[in-house]
């Protein structure tokens, strides 16, 4: 989770990107940015361009939060089409 709710912490793109490099090609690293909407005016969409570059980087988001819907438990991911 980027950043980490309740925690409060936030991993770098570059840390994200160290991560990934080390996964074996298999595994799918899940980003859940759910609740990215607190500081994305700080850091932007971090690790989205990950996902963009990555075969097995997938990122999650909700529409809890900011829109209000957490009764609908409504979502969405950005990822591969193949995925
Ligand atoms: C709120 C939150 C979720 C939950 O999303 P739902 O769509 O309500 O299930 C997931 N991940 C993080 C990091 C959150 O802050």
């Amino acid at each position: 989770a980027n950043p980490g709710n309740p925690t409060g912490t936030y991993v770098s793109v570059s840390e994200i990107r160290r991560l990934q490099a080390g996964l074996p090609k298999h595994v799918v690293l899940v980003l859940d940015a759910g609740f990215i909407i607190v500081a994305a005016h700080i850091f932007g969409i971090g690790g989205i361009e990950v996902v963009s570059s990555n075969a097995n980087v997938v990122m999650t988001r909700t529409f809890s939060k900011a829109y209000g819907l957490e009764a609908l438990r409504v979502g969405w991911m950005y990822a591969p089409a193949e995925i």
